[in-house]
């Protein structure tokens, strides 16, 4: 056993990269521990036991041992600290979160579900579909090799099963299982089926537990009394031993995506912590991302289970008179109002309208601190929803004085005001971000919905997200065009995806209809979103993937430099691309300026290569080389590797 341990102290400077040699007996890779670190004191990670100190190091003692995560996830930290450019530090700490001891005054903690002992084995589980029984063989005989699968079907096919049998499979082989999903507390469903079906065993991991109850959770997770762990994008540093199986359910969503340092993406991250302790892998979706589709050996439910898919009609905006609300539309919301079930409306707009325009001067308000339009809210203030500015609408152009000011683009507070006036038996629920700011708001709003009988709900693409709506006939996408104009290469797949999932809405358990209001009835993920072709999207999609060297066909990484000044992002980023281009054999994409937000002038470069850690790590050595620079002209870098959005 060694005396010594080389200490990762969980500091968040960037400067600090290396471990530092402590004495201590007993330690372990993996011990959480306490050590004096300059004038203070800080929790640290041991990653290695050593049995000498190095030459000419005196170490002091380890103060105190806390507790231990398993060895495995240290070597996950370091190499996601590697891959993302962060430091060892930074990602220990996610694996290794601070667990604050209980306080001395107890708080009120929220009450658990009324449903949550429901004890293990009340549910039975229905005879697996033959589709679902050839999933599942795979999956199960993939134990003993390792391996990974993207399960691909429509909503209602049955894919949820498929996780709760393969965790049963893992859990009959003394392994334990990881299951990701969006946002916990948003599908109480797929909770729900899991604690029925595995009582105590499951453990929830969300965001509105408590510090007392997160550590109580962890606790039961490190001893393996639970082995089922259900969760966000961080659940995948639970601390399970013997992990024999992760699903990432709905795997296209975006959340998976962290987006501060370290920027990891948890898709990624269990594919690595899957490939390091020989488990299996199983992402699920209906509308797979192409990289998973590229990469993953496909398994796949084809049909709904009890249920048709819903008829898709594409209505050409260009030829109706009404926006937002269509003829066809009315009619078929004057249909739900008579009781024929209810209806879920898409806006991915907040606001009443996106922008004001002066018809006499073609004036736009605009944020001053931002390259945007601001957008004009019920209050009658126009916001911008970048930084938060507001200022009041006066009625007039300040720079002709005309009085002739048009609104530009109906948002979901347009739309409210549209459903008031002329379907007045329809009850209303919006769904958006001002409706939403309150803590347990999303889920209410939801479970009214569930509960009403002649309703609309409506709003952002939050009401495409993976609910499991009962009674619903009718879904409808306001303007299909508002993602397929953004300047992104996944502008067609974040379309095509959004337009799928909210197809999946309707006729779960009854007849069911979708429509989709379009300026761009032409375009290719509107055509095929119409006609649930999934698999020719992605065929198509990945086609034009490669024809331009795109992701799965290569990495990219991202260099965004902000400042107050206008030139020194793009002057900045000149410099670090010749660098780049002389050091490495990425191909270099700008410097390009982007929109200006609270003040800050920005500029990026993307990188496509094949070598994104090689490429990255010369991006952060010519940045560090520049903080002196960067220090005195204010100028803020981020390195994003594999990033989600550009
Ligand atoms: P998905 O995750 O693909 O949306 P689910 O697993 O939630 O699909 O299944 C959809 C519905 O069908 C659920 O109500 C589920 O209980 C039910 N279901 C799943 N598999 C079967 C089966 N083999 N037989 C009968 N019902 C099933
Ligand atoms: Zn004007
Ligand atoms: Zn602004």
């Amino acid at each position: 056993m060694g005396r010594y341990a080389s200490v990762y102290p969980l500091v968040s400077t960037r400067e600090i990269t290396r471990p530092f040699t402590y004495l201590g007996d007993g330690l372990e890779k993996g011990s959480v521990v306490r050590v004096p670190f300059g004038r203070t004191r800080r929790r640290g990670i041991v990653a290695e036991v050593l049995d000498t100190a190095p030459d000419g190091v005196t170490p002091v003692s380890v103060e105190d041992v806390e507790g231990a995560i398993p060895p495995s996830l240290v070597d996950l930290a370091l190499w996601m600290a590697d891959y993302y450019g962060s430091t060892p530090a930074r990602a220990l700490a996610l694996v290794a979160p601070a667990e604050r001891k209980p306080r001395k005054k107890k708080l009120k903690e929220p009450a658990e579900p009324d449903d949550a002992p429901i004890p293990s084995g009340a549910e039975v589980a229905p005879s697996l579909t033959s589709g679902q029984h050839a999933a599942l063989e795979r999956i199960t005989k993939a134990f003993d090799s390792g391996g990974g699968f993207l399960l691909a079907g429509p909503t209602g096919s049955g894919k949820t099963e498929v996780y709760l049998r393969a965790c049963a499979a893992a859990h009959e082989r003394g392994k334990s299982a990881i299951v990701l999903v969006p946002e916990i507390a948003l599908t109480p469903q797929t909770e729900r089926r899991f604690r029925a079906r595995f009582g105590d065993r499951v453990a929830v991991l969300h965001s509105g537990l408590t510090a007392a109850q997160r550590r109580d959770t962890r606790a039961r997770i490190a001893t393996g009394e639970a082995n089922v762990v259900v969760g966000a994008r961080s659940a995948i540093f639970s601390p399970v031993a013997d992990l024999g199986l992760v699903c990432v359910d709905e795997e296209h969503d975006s959340s998976y995506k962290h987006e501060s340092d370290p920027r990891y993406d948890a898709r990624s991250v269990a594919m690595k912590r899957v490939a390091m302790e020989g488990a299996v892998a199983v992402f699920g979706s209906a509308t797979p991302r192409p990289e998973a589709w590229e990469r993953l050996e496909h398994l796949t439910l084809d049909a709904r289970i009890g249920a048709p898919m819903p008829s898709v009609r594409i209505v050409d905006l260009r030829g109706e008179q009404g926006y937002p609300l269509s003829a066809p539309l009315l009619e078929g919301l004057e249909r739900c109002a008579q009781g024929d079930g209810k209806a879920v409306l898409l806006l991915n707009r907040r606001g009443y309208a996106s922008a004001l325009h002066c018809r006499a001067c073609g004036r736009v308000w605009r944020c001053q601190a931002c390259d945007v339009a601001l957008v004009l809210h019920q209050d009658r203030a126009l916001h911008c929803h970048h930084c938060g500015y507001s200022e009041l609408t006066t009625g007039s152009c300040p720079d002709c004085q005309s009085t002739e000011i048009a609104r530009l683009g109906a948002g979901t507070e347009r739309l409210e005001a549209e459903l008031q006036e002329r379907l007045p038996g329809l009850e209303l629920f919006r769904l958006d971000a001002e409706t939403t700011t309150e803590r347990d708001s999303h889920a209410e709003i939801l479970g009214k919905f569930e509960a009403a009988e002649r309703a609309v709900l409506f709003g952002t693409q939050m009401v495409a997200k993976g609910h499991h709506f009962s009674g619903v006939s009718l879904a409808a996408v306001i303007d299909a065009g508002t993602e397929l104009a953004a300047p992104d290469f996944r502008a067609d797949e974040r379309t095509f995806q959004l337009l799928t999932q909210l197809a999946g809405r309707s006729g779960r358990d009854r007849p069911g209809r979708v429509l989709i209001q379009t300026f761009e009835p032409e375009a290719r993920p509107v055509i095929l979103a119409a006609q649930h072709a999934v698999e020719e999207f992605l065929g198509s999609e990945l086609a034009r993937r490669r024809e331009l060297t795109y992701p799965p066909y290569c990495h990219l990484v991202r260099i965004l430099l902000s400042a107050p000044g206008e030139h020194a992002p793009l002057a900045a980023l000149a410099e670090i691309r010749d660098i780049l281009a002389d050091a490495t054999d990425a191909t270099i994409l700008g410097p390009a300026s982007l929109l200006r937000l609270r003040g800050r002038h920005r500029a990026q470069i993307v990188m496509k290569t094949g070598e994104p850690r090689a490429v990255a790590r010369v991006a952060r050595r010519v940045i560090a080389a520049a903080t002196p620079a960067f220090r005195r002209d204010d100028v803020t870098a981020v390195v994003d590797v594999d990033p989600q959005s550009l």
